[in-house]
């Protein structure tokens, strides 16, 4: 079964526990397993000033839904947790991107594979290299290896 990473991440509400609630909803789709969840991790918001901090996490999925299936699955449960799409990377009830699905790559107007934005954000690789660090990300290495490439991560664990 290919290996799936989704990257969790909220900044509004209750943010850690909309990923507990997300990651149910994750465990609840069919043809799929939760293999790992990262430790939830706070992080800057990019994007617009003045927003919440983050609550980041990444988890390891199993599942034989194709790529953009799993994509329609992860914007429901967006959409389901009361998701507002307003300005870009705008403030979020829950946010799930899906980073890498076994070794598809791929980019069309709706999916993107790898995520485009995965190398260069700590607040992915590190929770990704915390549960995965061997983990290939097609085209580019593993997720220890890019995350080594960036400046030491100032993530402190959600409490
Ligand atoms: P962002 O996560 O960059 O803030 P959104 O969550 O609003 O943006 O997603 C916008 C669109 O990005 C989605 O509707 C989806 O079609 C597209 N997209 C492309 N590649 C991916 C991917 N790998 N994971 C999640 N969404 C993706
Ligand atoms: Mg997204």
């Amino acid at each position: 079964m290919p290996e799936v990473f989704v990257g969790l991440g909220a900044n509004l509400g209750e943010p850690a526990v909309q990923l507990h609630a997300a990651v149910r909803s994750l465990a609840a789709l069919p043809q799929t397993q939760v293999k790992k969840v990262s430790s939830f991790y706070r992080s800057t918001a990019i994007g617009p000033a003045g927003q919440p901090d983050y609550c980041n996490a990444v988890a390891q999925l199993e599942t034989t839904l194709k790529p953009e299936v799993l994509l329609d699955a992860l914007l429901a449960i967006e959409d389901a947790a009361g998701r507002v799409r307003g300005e870009r990377w705008g403030a979020r009830v829950l946010d799930l991107d899906l980073l890498t699905h076994g070794d598809t790559v791929c980019s069309t107007a709706r999916l993107t594979l790898p995520h485009p934005a995965l190398a260069e954000r700590d607040f992915v690789l590190l929770p990704l290299a915390e549960i995965a660090p061997e983990a290939h990300i097609p085209g580019l290495g593993t997720a220890s290896e890019l995350l080594a490439r960036l400046p030491t991560p100032r993530l402190v664990h959600w409490t």
